[in-house]
């Protein structure tokens, strides 16, 4: 099955993503992940990624495209994926459907306090992205991987404005694109919650 997940940043699609995978198999594919891989390399490409993901701004659609269209041409991808984090234009998805059929978008709704509140007190794990909040884990090391954990640069207030800004602008307008194909489900309660009625679906799907 080949999923996208949309919703603003700090909805929560990683959390969600990396529990498809679990049950289900399907790679997670995050832009965002990818990205930040790139960045800690020593190049130009580096250095230009870096600067716009920590003003919050979007990484240029050709780009992304290219390291999507690769990534899922990969084997691991053959039975379906999950995208996390693409398409975030029109532009994006426009694209992505010269490449692809996707089957479902699944929709993470969160309102944009809760989101601030999530982002600002988010903690991630630099070597396996594992996710923490610090409001309910207080520890500083990554309980699958042992790595301290950091706050990410683009977690900061000024950047999560801008992030929601550009959302609201660049990526909220494909919840209309995949209106043929749209799952909706709060991301208000608890990660299990909002999992549990993302299985249903899926496995109903499935069948
Ligand atoms: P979040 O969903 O929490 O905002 P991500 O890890 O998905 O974080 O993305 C972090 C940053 O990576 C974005 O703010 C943006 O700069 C860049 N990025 C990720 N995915 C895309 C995309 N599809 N198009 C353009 N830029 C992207
Ligand atoms: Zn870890």
């Amino acid at each position: 099955m080949k999923i996208i997940l949309l919703g603003a940043p700090g909805s929560g699609k990683g959390t969600l993503a990396k529990k498809i995978t679990r049950d289900f198999g399907f790679p997670q594919i995050s832009t965002g992940d990818l990205f930040r891989a790139i960045v800690k390399e020593d190049s130009a490409l580096a250095r230009e990624v870096k600067s716009i993901m920590e003003s919050g701004a979007l990484v240029p659609d050709e780009l992304t495209i290219e390291i999507v269209k690769n990534r899922i041409s990969q084997k691991d991808c053959e039975n379906g994926f999950i995208l996390d984090g693409f398409p975030r234009t029109v532009n994006q998805a426009k694209a992505l459907e010269k490449i692809t059929d996707i089957d479902s978008a699944i929709l993470v709704d969160l309102d944009f306090e809760t989101i601030i509140d999530r982002l600002s007190s988010r903690l991630t794990c630099p070597a396996c992205g594992e996710i923490y909040n610090s409001h309910n884990y207080d520890s500083e090391i990554c309980q699958k991987c042992s790595a301290t954990l950091i706050q990410r640069d683009d977690d900061k207030p000024e950047t999560i404005k801008n992030r929601l800004e550009v959302y609201e602008k660049n990526t909220s307008p494909l919840i209309n694109f995949y209106s043929d194909r749209l799952f909706k489900v709060s991301s208000a309660n608890s990660a299990e919650e909002t999992y549990r009625s993302v299985k249903t679906f899926l496995e109903k799907f499935g069948e």
